[in-house]
């Protein structure tokens, strides 16, 4: 049987989780290019950022969104592609450049597989979404509209919520950093909702790539010890820190008569932690037969819980 391992191309290769992909996928031991966008100019952390790459065994092709032929040549060195472009209002969204990608990929014809930059929740159980925040899974959908109407195989990655971004904040919008004093929880604070390091969800990512299992499925990782809720994350880091927080709560009513308030980006930020928190739309359903569950498929991977997440705010 020939088991050599694919060919990956990483599309936002230098971003938040897109670092977190290339490591991933040189670890695994892929020969892994990494997409430099001429258009990163003079960002010298970033240059760096791919030099390093390179350093560490990836391969730089020169590609830009903008300019088809290039994205087709990159396209037809590799055999899966795998993008993190930018999707989160507040820093950036250009999650419907990907239908340019998908052009290449078409054109090229050569892709076993791709993964379009999804890595939340799944935008297929998010149609009845509130406006603003719809439309990150509108795009989503409509990428993954294109991927399939141009007979491309994929791989979808339901990563829930990046660790960073909730975990740390204990699940409060707009913080990262676990007070040891307070915290608002969102109405009773009993939804559950799903964590996932964003390094494991990388890894996660990088094994599916070649899995048969994966193949034209959505990748849903669901860490059992991290299927939590708002109160529960708050308990694991009160037992850390020793001491009871003090808390107070915000209503489903006042939660959403503060989002008004707010700015368009703000607004589509705060109805994604509305869906997580109040509706607990991440873990109110079943994987069905269109999904398979990335912990038991890779139990393999030793995953970081959310107590062990938690200790580095120490
Ligand atoms: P980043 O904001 O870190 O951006 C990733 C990369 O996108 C950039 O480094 C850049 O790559 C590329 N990019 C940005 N703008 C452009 C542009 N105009 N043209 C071409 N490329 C561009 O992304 P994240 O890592 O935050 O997000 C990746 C995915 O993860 C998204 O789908 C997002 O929705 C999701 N996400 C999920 C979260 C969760 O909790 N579940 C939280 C945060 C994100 P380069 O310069 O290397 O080409």
């Amino acid at each position: 049987m020939n088991m050599e391992k694919s060919k990956v191309l990483i599309v936002g290769g230098t971003g938040y989780l897109g670092k977190r992909l290339v490591k991933a996928s040189l670890a695994v031991g892929h020969q892994t290019y990494v997409l430099h966008r001429p258009e990163i100019g003079l960002d010298i952390e970033k240059i760096q950022m791919l030099f390093s790459f390179k350093e560490q065994g990836a391969h730089l092709v020169s590609g830009s969104l903008d300019h088809h032929q290039s994205l087709v040549n990159a396209v037809k060195l590799v055999d899966v592609v795998i993008c993190a472009i930018s999707g989160v209002h507040l820093r950036s969204h250009q999650i419907l450049l990907q239908l340019k990608l998908v052009d290449a990929i078409k054109e090229a014809g050569n892709v076993k597989r791709f993964l379009p930059s999804e890595f939340g929740t799944d935008p297929a159980k998010m149609e009845n979404a509130m406006e603003p925040g719809k439309i990150t899974f509108d795009d989503k959908m409509k990428v993954r509209k294109a991927i399939e109407e141009g007979g491309i195989p994929f791989t979808y990655v339901s990563a829930n919520c990046f660790a960073g971004y909730f975990v740390g904040g204990l699940c409060q919008p707009a913080q990262i950093l676990p007070s040891k004093d307070s915290v608002v929880l969102l109405g009773d604070g009993n939804p559950p909702a799903i964590y996932v390091d964003e390094d494991d969800i990388a890894m996660y990512t990088i094994k599916a790539v070649d899995d048969p299992r994966t193949l034209n499925k959505t990748l849903y990782i669901r860490p059992s010890k991290n299927i939590l809720s708002q109160r529960q994350v708050v308990e694991t880091w009160e037992k850390l820190i020793g001491k009871e927080l003090n808390k107070s709560s915000i209503s489903k009513e006042e939660f959403l008569a503060i989002i008004k308030g707010q700015g368009y980006a703000e607004q589509v930020g705060l109805i994604h932690y509305y869906h997580v928190f109040y509706d607990g739309c991440l873990a109110n359903f079943e994987i069905g037969n269109e999904g398979v569950e990335a912990t038991q498929l890779y139990p393999e991977i030793n995953y970081t819980a959310v107590e062990e997440y938690l200790k580095r705010y120490l």
